[in-house]
């Protein structure tokens, strides 16, 4: 596997506002997710564990998905384990003035960990770099599925997908059963959620929102269902005192940025309001 990044990011980037081309590959089948992400990084339990103990479990958000026979909440029916909701854990994004494949700068919904000016990944060489980011487009291209990069050429042109034979050392894929408790967790109460629901709905959910699908996500028994109370308590707490630079960049992206689509000032203004906040730097090209 090797790919061509520079100037792209096309996987941490929702572009569908500026290029045709995007594929509608995470709605398709029975479940379809509450909030409108596209490629939502799915984190495993290790990677929420990281987040939390780094103090960014703010930047991390659930996905719900509605279901035909599920767990009704908020007069939705959730996709369900025994009663219990299920949900991913991703990364938050946010409106950024970005230029990926040579466009001129636009606002567009982009992971709160890319830097902006550079379209690099600011934790890449971190403890809590997500094991899917790392190992991307590695399961596309062991599953004969078609990658983001490949994507980004058919809109764009040039050359992204340099080779495409699967990498040699992966990690498990985690489909089905495996996936319960390490990739797929479940919410142990859905009385819990009531209005929970509805703000996902509404893209609105609050810090001590998303801080419980944070604890639960962390607290999860692999392989099961259960769920550690202690830690999800202990978790919760810790993830509801998250204040961290990204999540306070977040909340100033979001009162800031114009519409999705619409032109966007210079990226460098994520500068004042990224790195003088502590983002980490990113080296550029
Ligand atoms: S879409 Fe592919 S080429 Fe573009 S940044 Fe992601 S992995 Fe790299
Ligand atoms: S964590 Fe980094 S590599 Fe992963 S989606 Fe966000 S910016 Fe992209």
């Amino acid at each position: 596997m090797e790919v061509n990044c520079e100037g792209c990011a096309g996987c941490c980037i929702d572009w569908r506002a500026v290029g045709d081309g995007a594929s509608d590959h995470e709605r398709r089948g029975a479940r379809r997710p509450l909030d409108d992400a596209y490629n939502l990084v799915p984190l495993t339990r290790d990677d929420a564990r990281a987040f939390l103990d780094a103090g960014l479990a703010d930047a991390l958000t659930p996905r719900l998905w509605r279901a035909d026979d599920g767990a009704a909440v908020d007069g939705v029916e959730l996709a369900a384990i025994d009663g219990q909701p299920v949900f991913f854990l991703g990364l938050r994004q946010t409106a950024k003035p970005v230029e990926p494949f040579g466009t001129d700068a636009h606002w567009l919904p982009t992971c709160v960990f890319l830097d902006p000016t550079t379209l690099q990944c600011r934790i890449h060489d971190r403890e809590e770099y997500p094991t899917e980011c790392a190992e991307y487009p590695g399961h596309n291209l062991e599953l004969d599925a078609e990658t983001e990069c490949e994507r980004v050429e058919s809109a764009f042109g040039g050359e992204r997908l340099l080779d495409g034979d699967p990498p040699t050392s992966l990690s498990g894929l985690l489909l089905g059963p495996q996936a319960v408790g390490q990739k797929v967790f479940v919410y142990p109460d859905p009385d819990d959620l009531d209005g929970v629901v509805d703000r996902a709905r509404a893209d609105e959910l609050t810090a001590d929102d998303r801080a419980r699908f944070v604890a639960a996500a962390v607290a999860a028994r692999p392989g099961t269902t259960d769920v550690d109370r202690e830690r999800f308590e202990t978790a919760l707490e810790r993830a509801a005192a998250a204040d961290s630079w990204a999540g306070r960049a977040v909340a100033e992206w979001e009162a800031t940025a114009g519409t999705t689509g619409d032109e966007a000032p210079d990226p460098d203004v994520a500068e004042r309001i990224e790195d003088d906040r502590g983002a980490p730097s990113t080296p550029g090209w």
